[in-house]
Order: structure tokens, then C-alpha cells, then sequence
């Protein structure tokens, strides 16, 4: 009997439910991953999540070596591509559930092709901690307010890491060739997928790399996690949401790892805090799940209308990092040239664009989709309805203002010396405040800044009053 394991966002031979379970079954457990053309050919793709997902699948080949077995590679539509591999080694079909979208719907034709050839398929949910079903109102509602949700989520036990899979029996040669014409590929290369990525990834993908972050994160920032999160000079947060997207590591392990954690200092606020954003992911997801048009519309369905101006110069400074506001244009270089950006800098830009040049949250979502090393729907989408104020979880409406976000959180501006370089001989005091005279900026070869936040905010309001409260 042979099992194969698709996988997806699930990049890691440990800690995973579907593949612990196939080898449960049968030690000939075969990886396969397909590169789904609709996904890659997508506008809102990023070169450096590409990157970091054709890595993690290079590193993911030598683990199933290890393991003594391997990953097969694809690159075709996955409804006929996966049913047709099945198909060729006589293997029934495992895989994780997910929660978006498009993802449910190819997973449903597959699931019908499969069925239709009579082949045997398993799904399990795996990336979260508790499957949407799992976590509902006393009325079995889904939570659409986070503090709620979080007083179940916690409550609820947790499953432990699952066993790293081992000891799998090897393709033959004859199977070999088999696969070879049911499609199977090697390993594409960033060039051959379509892709470059020019800039830099600090961190190594794949799981030592995820586990090198993890374990430097273990050592000591997680204990100050809720007094430097904030800070993006700091290196406070784990940086493993790029290995969370792709599933480098288990959410479980993770868990786990908190709980050593509040061992080693019982009651910690940081890693109750972190523990908080791990269900922040789980929120954003089960929101995906249960309320598809998320997706594409407000949660908040009278945000549909809102009278966004949509300036397309702004949003080409914004993308660019050239607004002339210090904290924005350095937050947004971050991205441009790393993929990544702090969580604080997020909602800052994200309120900028939104509440400030008044451009329509799906704009800056996009963007952050085609940029971020880590972009992830339900994340992103998450936190661009909150940031501005159309989403689950409604706050009192909140403006940031740059420069006050800036003095709180970059105090002495290392950060936006780092990232706007040619504002390196501006005092700190001038730049917190972004009081730098037109003459200067000229000298210096920076932007006016594009808009005026007081008027700006009050231009917001004046829309954002006109939307009816309910609903
Ligand atoms: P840590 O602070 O170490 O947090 C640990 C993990 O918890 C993260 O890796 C992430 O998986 C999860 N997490 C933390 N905060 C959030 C949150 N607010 N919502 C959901 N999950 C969270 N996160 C993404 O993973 N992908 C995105 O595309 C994304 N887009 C965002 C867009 C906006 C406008 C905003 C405000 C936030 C977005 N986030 C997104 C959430 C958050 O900014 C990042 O998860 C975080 O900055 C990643 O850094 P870290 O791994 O060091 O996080």
C-alpha cells in the first residue's frame, strides 16, 4: 500500500498530523508538492515568497532523503495532477484542510476526481490549533470579537507534536518511472518558476532555519515580548511568520514551546501575550473559513460603500516609500526591500493609506501581498479591516498619528535611519515630529510630505460618519 501526502502550507516532515497518520498505515509514504499555475500566475504573487517556498520545498527533498523517501515535485493544475499520479502509483491521497477560499474549492475538485476513480483520500486539519468547528458561541456561532474568542480558544486542550516521520520505504525504479510519467518533475529553479528576487532574506528557509529562529527567540526575547514588540529597531517578535504561512513549523511544536517557556517562568506575561497572537492567526483564519467574502468585501458590509478617493499618485509615493512622513517611508522600504515589516509599522502604513490618503483598504492589501515574504490571506486581510476599521472586531475608530507612533515606538529613530538613510544627519527631535523645512528636505533629496494628517483625519471622519453603525 502507498500514501500520498500532498503537500501545501505544510512544508515539514514533523509535527504533522496527515503524515504521521499515513505512516501509521504504511511505511511508503511519498511527498508531493504541485506548483498550481493559478496560484503562481496570480497578480498579487511576491518574488520573495516564491523564493522562500521554492527553499523550504529544496529543504523539504533532503528531509524525506532522511526520512527514506521523497518528495515528488509537480507543476500542473492539481485537480488532474494529483488524481493522475494517484492514479499511476495505485496510492490513496492525504492532506491538510485550509480555510481559503480558493483553496477549498480546488480541494473539492480533487476530492470529486478522486472519488469518481474510486482512489482513497484523507484530510485533516493541521495548521491551527483548533479547526473552525472547534471554537464556537454558546449560541455555536463563530466569534466574530477577538477577546471572546481568545477566553474559549485558551481554555481549550491542546494536541502534542506529532512524531517526525522516519523509516518510509523508497519509491522503485520502475515507480520511479511511473511517477516520471504521471508528471513528476525535479525541483524548478526561482528562474525557471518566473521568478527573481534580487533583495536580501536574512533568515535561512526551511526547518533548521525556522528552528534557529525559534530557539534564538527562546533564549530571551519572548520574556520581554510585551514590552518590546512594539519597537521596530528591536528585534523583539520571533520573525517566524514567513515558517508559519508555509507550515516550516508545527503549530503544535510551537504551543509546546510556550508552554516550556511559562515552565521556565511561570505566569509570564510576554509568552501569554505571544500565545495571544498565535490565536490572533487562528481568529483571522476561522474568520476565512466561516465568512468566505471576507476575502474579497468588509466584513462590515456598509464599508462596501464607502467614498474612498483612491489618488493614484498617493498610492505610487505610499508603494514607494516617498510620502514624507519618516515612519511610513521607512516601514515601507522595510517591505520593499526585505519582504518583511514590523507588526507596529503594519498597522501604521495601513492606517496611513487608509485614513490618510483615503485609498481603499484592498489597494494596500494587494500591495502587501505582492511584497511580503509571509503574505497570507487571512492574515493580511485580517489585519487591512482592521487597521481600517471595516472588519471583525470593530475598535473605537482609530487614527495613528505618524509622528506621535513614531516618537512612542522609534524614540530615537534608529529605525528610520536605517531605512531612510538620507535623513541620517536630521536631529531625532525634527524628525519625530517630521518638522524639516522644504529647504532642507530639497537639500537632502527628500519629499514634501504628501498630505496634511490633521486636515486628513478630519476628511476621514467626516466619511466615515456617514456610514450607518449597524450591521
Ligand atoms: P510575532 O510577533 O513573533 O508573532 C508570532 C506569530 O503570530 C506570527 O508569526 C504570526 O503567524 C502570528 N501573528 C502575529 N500577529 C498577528 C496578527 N495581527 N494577525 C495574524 N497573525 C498574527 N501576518 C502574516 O503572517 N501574514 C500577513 O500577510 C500579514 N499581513 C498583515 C497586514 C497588516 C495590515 C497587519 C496590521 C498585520 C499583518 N500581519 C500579517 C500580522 C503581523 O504583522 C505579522 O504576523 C507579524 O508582524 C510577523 O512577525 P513575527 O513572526 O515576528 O510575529
Amino acid at each position: 500500500e502507498c500514501i500520498l501526502f500532498w503537500h501545501r502550507r505544510d512544508l515539514r516532515i514533523e509535527d504533522s498530523v496527515g503524515l504521521h497518520t499515513a505512516r501509521l498505515h504504511t511505511p511508503k509514504v511519498i511527498g508531493v508538492f504541485c506548483f498550481d499555475p493559478q496560484i503562481l500566475n496570480r497578480d498579487d504573487m511576491a518574488p520573495v515568497r516564491v523564493y522562500y517556498l521554492r527553499e523550504c520545498l529544496a529543504d523539504l527533498q533532503q528531509q524525506y532523503e532522511q526520512a527514506g523517501s521523497e518528495l515528488l515535485i509537480l507543476w500542473a493544475d492539481p485537480i488532474q495532477a494529483i488524481p493522475r499520479l494517484a492514479q499511476a502509483l495505485q496510492a490513496g491521497v492525504y492532506w491538510h484542510q485550509d480555510v481559503e477560499p480558493y483553496g477549498r474549492q480546488r480541494d473539492q475538485g480533487v476530492n470529486q476526481a478522486l472519488n469518481e476513480q474510486g482512489i482513497v483520500q484523507r484530510q485533516f486539519w493541521d495548521q491551527l490549533l483548533h479547526a473552525p468547528a472547534e471554537i464556537a458561541t454558546k449560541v455555536g456561532q463563530p466569534y466574530t470579537v477577538f477577546t471572546p474568542f481568545w477566553k474559549n480558544w485558551s481554555q481549550q486542550d491542546k494536541v502534542a507534536p506529532y512524531p517526525k516521520l522516519e523509516n518510509c520505504t523508497k519509491l522503485t525504479e520502475i515507480e520511479r518511472q511511473v511517477v516520471q510519467n504521471a508528471g513528476a518533475i525535479p525541483l524548478p529553479s526561482l528562474k525557471e518558476l518566473g521568478f527573481d528576487w534580487p533583495g536580501q532574506w536574512d533568515y535561512q528557509p526551511g526547518a533548521e532555519g525556522a528552528n534557529n529562529l525559534l530557539a534564538e527567540f527562546g533564549r530571551s526575547a519572548i520574556y520581554s515580548y510585551q514590552e518590546q514588540r512594539n519597537f521596530p529597531a528591536i528585534l523583539g517578535t520571533s520573525r517566524l511568520s514567513a515558517a508559519l504561512k508555509f507550515g516550516v513549523i508545527g503549530i503544535r511544536s510551537l504551543w509546546q514551546f510556550t508552554q516550556d517557556c511559562l515552565q521556565n517562568f511561570p505566569g509570564n506575561e510576554s509568552v501569554i501575550v505571544w500565545q495571544q497572537e498565535l490565536a490572533w492567526r487562528e481568529f483571522y483564519q476561522h474568520g476565512m473559513y466561516h465568512f468566505p467574502r471576507l476575502a474579497t468585501h468588509s466584513h462590515r458590509a456598509q464599508f462596501d460603500d464607502f467614498a474612498w478617493e483612491n489618488n493614484q499618485a498617493y498610492f505610487q509615493a505610499w508603494c514607494a516609500g516617498e510620502t514624507g512622513y519618516p515612519i511610513v517611508d521607512a516601514a515601507m522600504r522595510q517591505l520593499n526591500q526585505t519582504g518583511w515589516m514590523h507588526n507596529r509599522c503594519r498597522m501604521i502604513v495601513a492606517s496611513f493609506l487608509t485614513k490618510d490618503l483615503l485609498i481603499d483598504w484592498r489597494w494596500g492589501e494587494r500591495y502587501f501581498m505582492q511584497n511580503l515574504i509571509d503574505g497570507d490571506l487571512s492574515a493580511n486581510n485580517g489585519g487591512w479591516q482592521w487597521s481600517a476599521s471595516v472588519g471583525m472586531d470593530p475598535r473605537p475608530l482609530r487614527i495613528f498619528n505618524p509622528n506621535t507612533q513614531a516618537t512612542k515606538f522609534d524614540p530615537e529613530a534608529e529605525y528610520i535611519y536605517t531605512w531612510v538613510p538620507e535623513l541620517r544627519s536630521v536631529d531625532v527631535p525634527q524628525i519625530l515630529s517630521n518638522q524639516i523645512t522644504p529647504l532642507e528636505r530639497q537639500a537632502l533629496g527628500y519629499p514634501e510630505p504628501i498630505v496634511n494628517h490633521q486636515k486628513q483625519q478630519q476628511l476621514f471622519k467626516q466619511k466615515y460618519q456617514l456610514i450607518p453603525r449597524a450591521g
